[in-house]
């Protein structure tokens, strides 16, 4: 019989990934706190359930892509508290970017309980959740990363075990403030070529293939015009949100609070997304983040 997930949070992300788990056959009930999304799934062929409790009730497996760690706090333990619904048979994977500690404290609440929690935040964006081609970096029991690869391996192309609860979350901070950082990066120098006469698609091609070439310029060229299919070409729109990155910064700063790391980079990388998020006056933060090119001016 086909294994039952119940999903919460069906929103950019968790949409298109509980969409590809329909596909490969699994039985998915979705809920969510807005409406359309919950129509959304059914027309991708989720069942709509009434209630959290409804949606766990009998389900092999719990998926929840949620905004932030206070609302999975909630939906786990204080709120609705689907930790107290659910049964050590049922399997829970967390893949909301959230701060480690709340990761933990899921994981441990669950544990009490003889119930099993992976945290697996994602990298790969939308995009990577429509072609089910996400990178999914998972905490918690090997045995426990071994039982979520089952379905997660439906919904990703990459499924890696960081370590203990927590470490999913922990290496997702690390990979996007150095993402931020080297975006960053791209953006000056571009613009410092351009100032001093340079064409950017021409000091472009001469990066990649020299010691600057990195992530931003091999697949994301953050100058409008040099790489067609880059959000900087069709104005910032879609790709990954200026209002994400600054989020992701936030957890890096407060996990190197916490662990007392020297990330002089990373904090300088959210304090200029945070200025130019509110930049003269406009929300930036919708756009995509490669759209901090606009912060060193030439672009705009
Ligand atoms: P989103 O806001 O589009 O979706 C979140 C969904 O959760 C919304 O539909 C919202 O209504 C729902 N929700 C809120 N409270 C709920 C509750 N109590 N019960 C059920 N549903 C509830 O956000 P998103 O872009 O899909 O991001 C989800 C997570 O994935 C975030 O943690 C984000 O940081 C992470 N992420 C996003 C991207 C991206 O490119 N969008 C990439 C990697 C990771």
């Amino acid at each position: 019989m086909a294994k039952t997930v119940a999903f919460f949070g069906l929103g950019n992300m968790g949409g298109p990934m509980a969409a590809n788990l329909v596909k490969a056959g699994f039985q998915v009930r979705a809920f969510d706190v807005v409406p359309a999304s919950v129509q959304q799934a059914v027309q991708d062929g989720c069942s709509a359930a009434a209630s959290e409790q409804a949606a766990v009730e009998g389900a092999d497996v719990v998926i929840s892509m949620l905004p932030d760690g206070a609302i999975a706090e909630r939906l786990y333990i204080d709120g609705a508290g689907l930790l107290n619904l659910i049964g050590p048979a049922t399997l829970v994977i967390d893949c909301s970017t959230i701060a480690a500690a709340s990761s933990r404290r899921i994981a441990a609440e669950g544990k009490k309980r003889g119930i099993r929690v992976v945290d697996a935040p994602v990298s790969g964006g939308v995009a990577g959740a429509q072609a089910a081609t996400l990178a999914f970096m998972c905490g918690g029991e090997a045995a426990d990363v071994e039982a979520a690869r089952e379905v997660l391996q439906h919904m990703g192309a990459n499924i890696f075990h960081a370590g203990a609860s927590g470490a999913g979350q922990i290496a997702k901070i690390c990979n996007n403030m150095l993402l931020a950082v080297h975006m960053i990066g791209t953006a000056e120098a571009l613009q410092l070529g351009v100032d001093n006469g340079l064409d950017p698609k021409v000091l472009s091609n001469i990066m990649l293939k020299s010691s600057g070439c990195n992530w931003s310029l091999e697949k994301y060229n953050p100058w409008p015009g040099v790489m067609e299919t880059a959000p900087a070409s069709r104005g910032y729109q879609g790709g990954f949100m200026v209002r994400l990155m600054q989020k992701d910064l936030g957890l890096a700063m407060g996990a190197a609070l916490a662990s007392h790391s020297s990330t002089p980079m990373g904090a300088l990388a959210q304090s200029l997304y945070s200025l130019y998020g509110e930049l003269g006056g406009e929300d930036n933060t919708g756009l995509d983040f490669s759209s901090i090119q606009r912060l060193f001016g030439g672009s705009r």
